[in-house]
């Protein structure tokens, strides 16, 4: 199939035909069950004679480049700039989305779709020597599985890949965008279970799973936690996070950030900052060793000190950037405790 035959439609990677050309999506936990002719609960995945399509590959609602630390990932090459491209949909259902303008589109209500194939993405990349990575984030990437495929697939190795997700791609997913080498993720943890059920229709163990298949298979893992209040701004939140994180690995970076109201929940309020300093607190007495405070501009719990020492490591400012890292080891330039800390 040449390029332009591929705009927009392409077989799915993952599914099972089931009875009477019915059809369950392998692509997320959801594993919707789809009749001929209809659409899984995100719609970008149709069941168009007994075969699944995905019908968003290659459109693009967004395309922008982005300092890394808007992802947010704060100890992955600090300072770097990504391609950062988006579609339409998400397979969650969060009231509080604030890219819901494209989030809560589906691609067969786009009236004129963009297409960018991952050759021209990949040319995009390679031709701007200030550009260091691809990341597909905005709406959930996991939905455009297929495409970030294929675009990871085609970039040079030095290139850094990544997505900003929910992580709720299957396991068979998951695995595929590892072997086509996808190298970080920032990824959302949006509650307790309860809360994860009620707002987002969705089971949080396997976003859980998928932390720790991707930390364990040597994927740049951050974890961002968005203190919305009534939602999450609970000690016991803000504990349950901290201790499950530090079982996996205590120098996973855990960003707490600052919820603004926007979309179904403008009626709820702006998160105090002292219930960020209160999470990082908690987080950081329970042992782990990267936390940071989001969203709130200048706050010194945006910064990165040496777990050891104290020292300032990583001064931010907005995007402004300075390191103070021994950047030949890799280490604190004070008391030469490893940072794991990947440099450009
Ligand atoms: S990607 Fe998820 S939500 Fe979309 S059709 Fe497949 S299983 Fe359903
Ligand atoms: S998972 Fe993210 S993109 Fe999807 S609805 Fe929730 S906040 Fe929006």
């Amino acid at each position: 199939m040449n390029e332009k035959s591929e705009a927009f439609q392409k077989e799915s990677l993952l599914y099972t035909v089931l009875e009477n050309s019915t059809i369950q999506c392998g692509t997320c936990w959801h594993q919707c069950i789809i009749a001929e002719g209809k659409f899984g609960r995100c719609r970008t995945r149709k069941n168009i004679s007994g075969k699944l399509y995905c019908i968003n590959y290659g459109m693009i609602s967004t395309f922008s480049i982005n300092p890394i630390e808007k992802k947010p990932l704060f100890n992955y090459y600090p300072g770097t700039l990504a391609v950062t491209v988006g579609s339409y949909s998400c397979n969650f259902d969060c009231p509080w989305c604030q890219n819901w303008s494209i989030t809560k589109k589906f691609p067969a209500d786009v009236l004129r779709p963009r297409y960018l194939s991952p050759k021209q993405l990949i040319s995009a990349v390679e031709k701007d020597p200030h550009i260091d990575g691809i990341s597909i984030s905005f709406n959930e990437p996991t939905l455009s599985l297929e495409y970030a495929i294929d675009t990871f697939n085609l970039c040079k190795p030095h290139i850094y890949r990544m997505f900003v997700t929910n992580a709720y791609m299957t396991d068979e997913a998951l695995q595929l965008l590892i072997t086509a080498g996808m190298t970080g993720m920032s990824i959302t943890v949006k509650g307790l279970a309860p809360s994860v059920k009620k707002y987002c229709r969705s089971q949080v163990d396997r976003v859980w799973d998928n932390i720790q298949t991707a930390h364990n298979n040597g994927v740049h893992v951050e974890i961002i936690c968005l203190i919305i209040p009534t939602v999450n701004d609970t000690i016991d939140f803000y504990t349950h996070v901290a201790r499950r994180l530090f079982i996996i690995n205590p120098n996973i970076p855990l960003h707490f950030t600052r919820f603004f109201p926007d979309y179904q929940f403008t009626h709820v309020q702006t998160t105090p900052i002292k219930d960020l300093e209160e999470a990082y607190q908690i987080a950081r007495s329970a042992g782990l060793n990267y936390v940071y405070v989001g969203n709130v501009f200048g706050h010194p719990f945006e910064n990165t000190y040496c777990p050891n020492c104290q020292q300032l490591l990583i001064k931010r400012t907005g995007y402004r950037i300075e390191i103070n890292l021994d950047k030949q080891k890799g280490q604190c330039p004070s008391c030469n405790t490893d940072i794991p800390v990947f440099l450009g």
